[in-house]
């Protein structure tokens, strides 16, 4: 249970200026003191603690405008939320702008786009594209913002086949810092436009996104799991298995070690194993000749791979939809040599004492992700084979430390078989605010700033990303 709080910078706004705001919005204001603020200021994460000095739930894109005024007269900075999945800093003492109410969704299947608005979840698209035949590049949960994904690039199962969800978008709608709409594509207001491919969201509020559509209707694939004494080799028959893989496969594999629940059946309920997860958008009877290596190696403890209408892609991670606590960090690999591979099974697996993560996933980059230019978009490092994620479960903030100890650990020990780079969508709280500079490579951070001080000039939305304006100033203070 919280304590109740009072913010020092609400009881400062001037109940004038919010009976303003409150008569110039459609959607709610709401302050500390109100009942509706306990349940507004939650994140999807409820690992997120955060006291915002008043919260806009915006009902519309002027609403997001007028918000952003506000926050200009009152000196106030801004964080945006959709659901909540991907918290950086937490939103305390700042605008809360909470977007969630932006349902719209348009297929236009001539075309074979989506005008997505800043409250869509993917499953809202998914369901919306299928229905016509269409396919959007959506990550592993469809209860993920759409947008929020995409500014951090947004690899899925289709990603070695598509690409990225950045990679696919033709048109950002946007509210600069300053209430001014913009719209951003490569031809306008262009630079912005390339720092919203990837490069987070920390640069303006955007409305609405136009993004390219598929013609995937039924993929093949799903889950193979083999017990835990078997990691080492099914981590190495994955390295080479999914080495000459064509990129209709997008494929990972994870260290899973799962909670005692009554919904798993026995043999999964508080045990550790090894999932292959894989999704072939290609001729499912092609797709199973290539999967039959693993069966012919050995047989799994489930064989889950299937034909499926790629409404379903969901399944294949089945991520937790409903809120929960918890803990994730990441980081780009050189490789899965044996070597990484003894590293990630100290880590990722028990030992003698309860696990530290619920999951350790290596995920296959590479296909349609690396053959795009390096600089089309903000996004990075497209050209490392694998990336790592670990997941904690994390219920206090002395969980939180103790995963991201964890975590620090894990990837110190795998050393040289990291990049260095860091992929911002897999990144959690204060490490994905800290490490800014490594999610970008190449002087793609110092081009960001200068974007930022272009577009954001007062920092306004600073709680996303590390990004001072002045590129001449320290990396890590703010400009005011
Ligand atoms: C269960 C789960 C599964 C996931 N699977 C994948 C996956 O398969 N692939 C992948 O790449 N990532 C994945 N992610 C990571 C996810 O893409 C990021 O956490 C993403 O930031 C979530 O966006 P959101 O809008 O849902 O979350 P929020 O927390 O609401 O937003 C995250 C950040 O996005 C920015 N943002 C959101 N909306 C806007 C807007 N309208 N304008 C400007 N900035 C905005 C803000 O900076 C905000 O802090 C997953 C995360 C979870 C928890």
């Amino acid at each position: 249970m919280n304590m109740p709080f009072v913010n020092e910078l609400t009881t400062a706004l001037d109940t004038d200026q919010i009976a303003d705001l409150r008569s110039n919005v459609r959607g709610q204001v709401i302050l500390p003191e109100d009942a509706e603020y306990e349940s507004a200021r939650l994140a999807w994460n409820l690992a997120v603690n955060q006291h915002p000095a008043l919260i806009v739930i915006a009902a519309d894109a002027d609403d997001i405008a007028a918000a952003l005024r506000f926050a200009a007269l009152v000196d106030l900075d801004v964080t945006v939320q959709a659901t909540g999945h991907g918290v950086a800093r937490p939103a305390t003492d700042c605008l809360l702008l909470i977007t969630s109410e932006l349902k719209g969704v348009q297929i236009d299947a001539t075309a074979r786009t989506a005008w997505v608005e800043a409250g869509v979840k993917w499953g809202a698209v998914l369901n919306a594209a299928q229905a016509v035949g269409l396919a959007p590049l959506l990550g592993s949960s469809p209860g993920v913002g759409a947008i929020g994904y995409t500014l951090g690039g947004g690899m899925g199962w289709l990603a070695r086949k598509y690409g990225l969800a950045a990679d696919s978008v033709l048109r950002f709608e946007v509210v600069l810092a300053n209430g001014e709409k913009v719209s951003t594509s490569p031809t306008e207001n262009a630079d912005l436009f390339w720092a919203l491919g990837g490069g987070g969201g920390a640069f303006a509020v955007v409305t609405g996104m136009e993004i390219k559509l598929y013609p995937v209707q039924t993929v093949y694939g799903g889950t193979l799991i083999y017990p835990a004494a078997a990691a080492r080799e099914v981590l190495q028959f994955f390295r080479e298995w999914s080495r000459y893989l064509p990129n209709e496969w997008t494929t990972s594999v994870a260290i899973m070690n799962l909670p005692p629940l009554p919904e798993l059946p026995p043999f999964l309920s508080g045990q550790s194993v090894v999932m292959v997860n894989a999704c072939y958008a290609g001729e499912t009877r092609i797709g199973q000749m290539m999967a039959q290596a693993w069966m012919d190696w050995q047989a799994p403890l489930v064989n889950g791979f299937h034909e499926m209408p790629f409404s379903e892609v969901g399944t294949i991670s089945n991520d937790p939809q409903d809120p929960m606590p918890g803990t994730s960090s990441g980081a780009w690999m050189n490789d899965l040599s044996d070597d990484a591979i003894e590293t990630i099974l100290r880590f990722a697996l028990p030992a003698g004492g309860p696990p530290t993560l619920v999951k350790t996933e290596v995920r296959q980059a590479g296909g349609a992700m690396a053959i795009t230019d390096t600089y089309e978009r903000a996004y990075s490092h497209r050209q490392a084979p694998f990336v790592l994620q670990m997941v904690g479960v994390s219920p206090t903030p002395e969980a939180v430390e103790a995963v991201m100890s964890h975590a620090r650990q894990f990837k110190a020990a795998l050393g040289s078989h990291l990049t260095g780079g860091t992929y911002m969508n897999f990144l959690e709280g204060e490490e994905k605010y800290t490490s800014t500079r490594q999610s970008f490579e190449g002087d793609k951070a110092e081009l960001l700033k200068g974007i930022k001080a272009k577009y954001d000039p007062l920092n306004r939305f600073n709680r996303a990303l590390n990004l001072l304006p002045d590129s001449n100033g320290p990396f890590n203070k703010r400009p005011r």
